[in-house]
């Protein structure tokens, strides 16, 4: 399978070019050339099918020209190594909970997946590869505990000092073996300037080898598709159509639940829940799309102005809006309507939601308030015990803190300071290379 940059279709790369470079020469997003759909017959029984069995076949019509099947079943077993359970809620309404992995947030599966895709495509070189991410928090802890241990890879997460919960911090600076965590004295911004000068620095890039774990990979992108045939699987058979809410932010997991409908899952429509960052839903209303400046909001991996992944939506529209309202609405909520969704479920139904899922139980119900012959699933993104700080003030009740979350506040913090000056992140790097 080849696959070509939004910007350009006639740009083409393999899989591993598109893996290793992350970002299309021409700053586009990569796609794949071509959806190749599921079997039918697999489609109407995935609620007889395994769950290993539904996981290999979605990444398989993916990867499966790349990769032989017992690799490709070995790295995509090992992202979905933990339950994703289907619960019912109230009435129509089911939430997919996709905070069982390490880190207990849904971008565990991608950065796992990611992390073995590049082991498999590295196993053969002669000298470790070195991934750099700058981190606001969610994506350096999925990404370093994806990668935790995963043979000829170092991980380097550069995040701003201060500037990440404590929470979030223990989750990337407490592992060690080859997960380095670099305090920068600086902002986010500064982190990802660091980050980007050193892809272009070509008197590094000639000694040592670097590659990025962005979410606007591929390889974390795709194998999130998988959890929505899951979720299909784990509803049963139903009468009726299935629609499915997804909370967010860069629109990656939703672009993976679109991707997921060409190769033939079947759900009628998706509902995207953002906070009041509310670019995609004023682009279905208004066809116009205005990128601005992020605003902060409880639900704060939402908190994104300028969505990476919409132009990935776009071509999958032949950006047409008309065309991408047939498959996607979208609602934004305030953080006032964020918390009084996570005060009444847990009052009403005892289904405790962090910020992010309460996005997602709000556009769900909003949907089947209009549609209510249809299933609604909604996908909670993080357990409430990441937020407890919001949701124990709203319900007045400690959150239970899972022991795996437990175990990273135990963890002793190693970093390394920093500054937000290239020359020396360039002397850390050079370090690498005689090491
Ligand atoms: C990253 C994140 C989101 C947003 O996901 P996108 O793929 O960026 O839309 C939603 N919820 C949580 C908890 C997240 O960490």
């Amino acid at each position: 399978m080849l696959y070509h940059s939004t910007n350009n279709p006639g740009l083409k790369f393999s899989l591993k070019e598109a893996v290793f470079k992350g970002l299309a020469p021409d700053k586009g997003l990569f796609m794949p050339e071509r959806f190749v759909p599921l079997d039918q017959e697999f489609i109407k029984n995935l609620p007889s099918c395994s769950v290993e069995e539904i996981a290999y076949q979605v990444s398989n019509a993916f990867f499966g020209d790349d990769i032989g099947k017992n690799e490709l079943m070995s790295i995509t077993l090992n992202a979905v190594n933990f339950p994703l359970p289907l619960v019912h809620i109230h009435d129509n309404i089911y939430t997919l909970e996709l905070f069982h992995g390490p880190t207990l947030a849904f971008k565990d599966v991608g950065a796992r997946f990611m992390a073995r895709m590049l082991e498999y495509f590295t196993r053969d070189f002669d000298r470790e590869i070195h991934v750099l991410v700058a981190t606001s928090g969610d994506t350096g802890s999925a990404v370093a505990n994806g990668f935790l241990g995963v043979s000829g890879i170092k991980v380097h997460i550069l995040y701003p000092k201060g500037m990440v919960s404590s929470i979030q911090e223990k989750q990337f600076t407490t592992l060690d073996r080859n997960i380095s965590a670099l305090e920068v004295e600086g902002t986010f911004d500064d982190c990802q300037k660091l980050v980007k000068e050193a892809f272009n620095d070509k008197s590094i890039n000639n000694r040592i080898t670097l590659t990025s774990a962005n979410s606007i990979n591929l390889a974390r992108l795709l194998p999130q598709s998988i959890y929505y045939f899951i979720a299909v699987k784990e509803l049963g058979k139903v009468p009726g159509e299935i629609s499915m809410c997804v909370p967010s932010g860069n629109f990656g997991n939703l672009t993976a639940g679109l991707i997921g409908k060409r190769i033939g899952l079947p759900v009628q429509k998706f509902v995207a829940a953002t906070n009041i960052n509310d670019v995609v839903p004023e682009y279905l209303e208004t066809g116009k799309y205005r990128p601005r400046p992020s605003l902060q909001t409880i639900a704060n991996a939402m908190d994104v102005g300028d969505p990476s992944n919409f132009t990935r939506i776009l071509e999958l529209y032949g950006k047409s809006c008309e065309k991408i309202s047939e498959d996607l609405e979208a609602y934004s909520y305030r953080d006032e309507q964020l918390k009084s969704a996570i005060r009444t479920v847990s009052g009403e139904y005892g289904y405790l939601m962090d910020p992010h899922g309460a996005a997602g139980y709000l556009g769900i119900r909003d949907y089947l308030d209009r549609h209510p012959s249809s299933t609604g699933i909604f996908f909670e993104t993080a357990h409430p015990a990441k937020f407890a700080d919001i949701v124990e003030e709203i319900t007045g009740q400690a959150v239970e803190i899972p022991s795996r979350l437990q175990e990273f506040f135990s963890g002793t913090k190693n970093t390394i300071p920093m500054t937000r000056v290239y020359k020396d992140f360039k002397a850390y790097l050079e370090g690498l290379i005689n090491n």
